[in-house]
């Protein structure tokens, strides 16, 4: 796809961050482009259009791409936070990273029951962060509908450790 194609031609790696043994995939410089992130945003809309009420963008980079596809499909945007951030009734989360461990919080109440809800996030690696959020959306009351993203690092084989809801990877990698 052409999201594609920006993908792997703007995609940095960098061995051994944050840590020894990790190769990080920088996609900010996809973001930094802006065709790129356009193409990035309408194939994100367009897989999963007609299916969801709302997005949930996953802290950071989630953000980013939750409130420009809510924006371009009309949806509710949501904001799944890392842990105590958040000073209004939440439902929390533990999870594993691929380094090291943390928690994620969504306010409750912020949607009618049984909104179907899109998960957004750059990066699936291990699955954790996704995980711990379908299980927020979840609790919430909201049926989970898809699963979004830029960038699958499939050797960490974390779709396996989702759910039934579709998974959509811009690239597999
Ligand atoms: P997981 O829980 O192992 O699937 O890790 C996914 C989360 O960690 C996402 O929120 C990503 O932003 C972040 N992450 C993991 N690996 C990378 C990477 O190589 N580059 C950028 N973010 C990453």
């Amino acid at each position: 796809s052409p999201a594609a194609d920006y993908v792997h031609s703007l995609l940095a790696s960098y061995p051994d961050f944050p840590q020894a043994g990790i190769l990080f995939r920088d996609l900010n410089p996809v973001f930094a482009h802006a065709k790129a992130f356009r193409s990035i945003v309408d194939e994100l809309v367009g897989t999963h259009v007609g299916q969801f009420d709302a997005v949930a963008g996953i802290e950071a980079r989630g953000f980013l791409l939750a409130a420009a596809v809510g924006y371009a499909a009309d949806a509710a945007v949501l904001a799944v936070r890392k842990g105590g951030k958040l000073p209004g009734p939440v439902l929390t989360e533990e999870y594993d990273l691929e380094y090291g461990s943390a928690r994620l919080e969504l306010e409750v109440g912020q949607l009618p029951p049984d909104s179907r809800v899109l998960v957004l996030d750059d990066v699936l690696a291990t699955g954790g962060t996704i995980a711990a959020t379908s299980r927020l959306i979840e609790r919430a009351g909201y049926q989970l509908t898809g699963v979004g993203v830029v960038l699958e690092l499939t050797a960490l084989q974390g779709r396996a450790r989702l759910g039934a809801a579709p998974v959509h990877a811009i690239v597999a990698a």
